[in-house]
C-alpha cells in the first residue's frame, strides 16, 4: 500500500517563503512523491498567500480553543508542476498573520495552528477518504502536535520531529496549554527545576515525538555534543534516556535543493542562463550585467546572501572585509532582518566603495548574485544544513564557509569549496586570499567550479532515507 505521509509547517515556498524551511516544505513532498509517497502538506493561509493567491475555499470545521469555538476555513491548491496537494488552514483572529509579534502571541498561534492540523486530518479522512499513517512536523512551529494527538485527541499517529534550526524553540506561557484546554500535568517533564510558568514548544516535541531528526549529519553531532549547554539539552537527554538507543537519537538527514528551481539552465531570473558547457562565458556575461547594475566595477566579485541574524556570523565578514581593505574586489551583501545588525552592514558599505549592501528580501537579486558572483561568503556560527552553499555551487559560485554543520557536510574543502574556522575573521581572510590565488589560476579555478557544478545535492538520496525512516517508525509502537 502505498505511503501516505502529511507534511506541516510554518513555511512553504512557493506560497510563503523566509527562508530555508521554506525551501524544504516545497522541494521534500515534491521529492517523496516523485518516489511513490503519497504526500499532502498544510501551513496557514496567511493573509499575504491570501492576497497573491485567492484560492477557492474547500471546506471548513471548527475547533473549541479556550474558551471560543473558531471557525477555520480549507484552502488548496497543487504545489506547482506535482501532483502535490498543498493545504492552507484560515482564522482570522489567530492565522492571519505570518509574523505575530511577541512570543507569547505567537506560540498561541502556532498552538492553535498545531491543534487545527490534528483536527484537519480527521476532515481529510472524512472528505477524501485519506488519513496520513505519519505526520512530518518541522520545527517548534508545529512541536505542540505530537503533545496534542497523543494527550488531547488519543491518535495512535506517529510524529516525525525535523528540527531546522535549534536556536528558534518556542519559549512562552503556560497559558497555551489552557487554551488547548490541556491539564498542566500532561506537560510534567517541563516543570523540574524551574518555577513553572514557561513552556518549550519544541522541548515538547523532542519528549513526544515518534522519532526526532534534524537537517544534516554534523548537526546531528553537534546537538549530541552539547546537551549540558543546551537550553534544550534536559529534553534530550530524557528523550535519549526513555527510549531504546535507536529511537531516542537524533538522525542526521541532509536536506537537497529542487533541481528543478535551483538550474541555472532554466532560471528565468538569470540574465543569461547556463549550463555545463556554457557557463564559462554565461557566467561571465551575468557578472557583467550584474556588477553593471550595482555600479560597481569588474573585479573578482564575491557575495552573501542570507537572513541578518546573529547565526548567519555578518559580525565575521564585516571584520574580514576591514582587513582585505587592500585586496582588489568586490562584495556585495543581500539580507534583511535585525536592525543592528544591517546598520553595521550599511556602516562597512559606507567606508568601503566597493562593498554593496541590499537590505530587501529579493528572489531577483539572489538568483542574480548566484549566478553573476565568483565566490560566495557563508561565516555562519552554526548551520544546521544551509542551503545557499548548495544552490551557490549549482550556479559555479565558490562557497567559502565557516567548518560548521551542514556546511562542513556538503563542501570539500579545496575541491569544491573552502571550509574556514567558524567565527573567525583572519580565517576567513586567509580563506579569501586563498581563494583569490585559486581564482588566478585559470585551470585551478575551471576544474573547483566543475566540481562544484557536478556535485550531487539532488532530494534523490536524501528522499530514500526519509522514506526509510518513515517505514522504520511505522513499525515502532511508540
Ligand atoms: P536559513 O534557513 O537559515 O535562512 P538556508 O541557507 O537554509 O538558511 O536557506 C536560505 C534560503 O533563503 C535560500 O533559498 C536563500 O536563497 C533564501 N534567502 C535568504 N535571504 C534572502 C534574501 N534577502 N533574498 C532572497 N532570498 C533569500
Amino acid at each position: 500500500m502505498q505511503l501516505k505521509i502529511l507534511i506541516t509547517g510554518y513555511e512553504g515556498a512557493p506560497f510563503y517563503k523566509k527562508g530555508g524551511l521554506g525551501d524544504v516544505m516545497e522541494s521534500l513532498p515534491k521529492a517523496l512523491a516523485k518516489i511513490g509517497i503519497d504526500v499532502k502538506a498544510v501551513i496557514p493561509y496567511y493573509y499575504c498567500i491570501k492576497e497573491k493567491y485567492h484560492l477557492e475555499k474547500e471546506g471548513e470545521f471548527t475547533v473549541t480553543f479556550g474558551s471560543e469555538t473558531e471557525h477555520l476555513g480549507i484552502y488548496s491548491t497543487l504545489l506547482p508542476n506535482t501532483k502535490v496537494p498543498f493545504y492552507f488552514l484560515e482564522n482570522r483572529k489567530y492565522l492571519f498573520s505570518s509574523n505575530a509579534g511577541g512570543k507569547n502571541k505567537r506560540i498561541e498561534q502556532f498552538a492553535f495552528f498545531n491543534l487545527a492540523v490534528a483536527h484537519f486530518v480527521n476532515w481529510v479522512s472524512e472528505h477524501h477518504h485519506w488519513s496520513p499513517a505519519l505526520i512530518h512536523c518541522n520545527d517548534w512551529h508545529t512541536a505542540l502536535i505530537p503533545l496534542i494527538l497523543k494527550k488531547k485527541i488519543k491518535s495512535s499517529i506517529p510524529t516525525l520531529l525535523t528540527i531546522h534550526n535549534l536556536l528558534y524553540q518556542g519559549v512562552g506561557s503556560l497559558r497555551v496549554l489552557d487554551l488547548l484546554n490541556m491539564k498542566n500535568e500532561e506537560t510534567k517533564e517541563l516543570k523540574k527545576g524551574k518555577p513553572a510558568t514557561e513552556m518549550n514548544i519544541l522541548g515538547e516535541g523532542i519528549i513526544y515525538a515518534t522519532r526526532v531528526s534534524t537537517v544534516s549529519v554534523s548537526y546531528a553531532k553537534e546537538i549530541a555534543s552539547d546537551y549540558d549547554r543546551s537550553p534544550i539539552g534536559p529534553f534530550l537527554k530524557k528523550r535519549e534516556e526513555e527510549c531504546c538507543n535507536k529511537d531516542g537519537k537524533i538522525l542526521g538527514i541532509h536536506n537537497g535543493i529542487d533541481y528543478d528551481i535551483w538550474n541555472p539552465a532554466v532560471d528565468e531570473l538569470l540574465y543569461h542562463k547556463f549550463d555545463m558547457n556554457t557557463w564559462e562565458a554565461c557566467k561571465k556575461d551575468n557578472k557583467k550585467d550584474l556588477l553593471e547594475s550595482l555600479g560597481l566595477p569588474d573585479k573578482p566579485t564575491f557575495c552573501f546572501v542570507g537572513r541578518m541574524v546573529k547565526q548567519k556570523g555578518l559580525d565575521v565578514l564585516i571584520k574580514a572585509i576591514n582587513r582585505i581593505s587592500r585586496l582588489d574586489v568586490n562584495v556585495i551583501i543581500l539580507g534583511s532582518g535585525n536592525l543592528k545588525i544591517q546598520k553595521n552592514v550599511s556602516k562597512i558599505a559606507n567606508k568601503f566603495p566597493w562593498v554593496k549592501a541590499e537590505f530587501v528580501y529579493s528572489e531577483e537579486l539572489a538568483h542574480k548574485l548566484y549566478a553573476g558572483s565568483d565566490f560566495i561568503i557563508i561565516p555562519s556560527r552554526y548551520e544546521p544544513c544551509g542551503l545557499i552553499q548548495m544552490i551557490a555551487m549549482r550556479y559555479g559560485t565558490i562557497p567559502i564557509a565557516s567548518r560548521t554543520g551542514g556546511l562542513q557536510d556538503s563542501i570539500m574543502h579545496g575541491k569544491n569549496g573552502f571550509l574556514f574556522a567558524k567565527g573567525r575573521s583572519i580565517r576567513l581572510k586567509k580563506a579569501i586570499e586563498h581563494a583569490l590565488n585559486v581564482y588566478k589560476n585559470k585551470e585551478q579555478y575551471r576544474k573547483m567550479v566543475e566540481r562544484a557544478m557536478k556535485t550531487d545535492f539532488s532530494w534523490d538520496k536524501s528522499a530514500l532515507l526519509y522514506k526509510k525512516l518513515y517505514e522504520e517508525m511505522l513499525t515502532i509502537d511508540k
